[in-house]
């Protein structure tokens, strides 16, 4: 049974979770300039790839979602949110969710507005997500992904030496045994010498080889932009999908025409 002051405790929580006059209804009504709040939740920054990172949004500018025929099933509202760590402004598409009770917790990526709990699922730009090119040996899409983060979240210096730390991991396997644990360079050389890769390929090995060093070593000036990551970033991927994808696609591609002459 409850007592006087527990019905009174209890009242007061309701004023606190109903905040607005319009317990009635479901609609998203703004709330007046007074009323004006802002909520916060926790969810992956797209633009800086803080994990968990704080967000902020206007009540009143929550709005029934409708701008995209593509809009992720459930989405019922939308809102301009802003990243904490990177200032950047997102699209937020929440769901919106029935209180199961009173004082129900709310997760992390979940705010209250109204008589309804919305929660973030997902965002405009989307989280990018860097694959690596298929039959890639594990060890080295380790290091290319982590390069791809690092030039996601523009840690240049960073993204350098992790395309250099992917090649070199890449063209492990096709050096003699004597120079499997040596530097780059030496690597290179001992490919140079076996032609075991076409010169141009070289050449561009011994390009993201200097990039990186450039970024490890040289401190009197750092990169600052993506254009000057790319051609290094563009070359590793080449390097990947010839050393790994093709050879499995050409298998593939053998084996289609050798099922064919044996079906006719
Ligand atoms: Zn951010």
């Amino acid at each position: 049974m409850e007592t006087e002051s527990t019905q009174l405790k209890n009242e007061a929580r309701r004023q606190r979770a109903y905040p607005t006059e319009n317990l009635e209804t479901r609609s998203l009504e703004k709330p007046k300039e007074s009323h004006l709040n802002m909520v916060h939740f926790k969810f992956d920054c797209p633009h800086c790839q803080t994990r968990n990172s704080h967000f902020s949004g206007e009540e009143n500018k929550i709005n029934a979602s409708k701008s995209f025929d593509s809009k992720p099933r459930g989405v019922v509202a939308e809102m301009p949110i802003t990243c904490s760590s990177c200032k950047s402004i997102s699209i937020g598409y929440f769901e919106g969710i029935e209180r199961r009770e009173m004082l129900q917790l709310l997760d992390t990526n979940q705010f209250q507005y109204q008589d309804l709990i919305f929660q973030l699922k997902t965002t405009i730009p989307k989280m990018p997500n860097p694959t690596c090119p298929e039959h890639t040996p594990k060890n080295v899409e380790l290091a290319f992904i982590e390069a791809e983060n690092a030039l996601i979240a523009r840690l240049y210096g960073s993204a350098a030496s992790g395309y250099r730390k992917t090649i070199d991991r890449a063209i492990t396997p096709l050096v003699d045994d004597g120079f499997k644990t040596k530097m780059l360079g030496q690597k290179l050389g001992n490919l140079q010498k076996s032609q075991s890769l076409p010169q141009t390929m070289i050449d561009w090995i011994s390009i993201v080889k200097d990039n990186g060093n450039y970024a490890l070593h040289d401190d009197d000036r750092d990169f600052v932009s993506e254009a000057e990551i790319m051609p290094a970033r563009q070359f590793t991927l080449t390097l990947l999908q010839y050393l790994f994808t093709m050879p499995e696609e050409v298998k593939r591609a053998r084996a289609a025409i050798d099922e064919r002459k044996q079906a006719s």
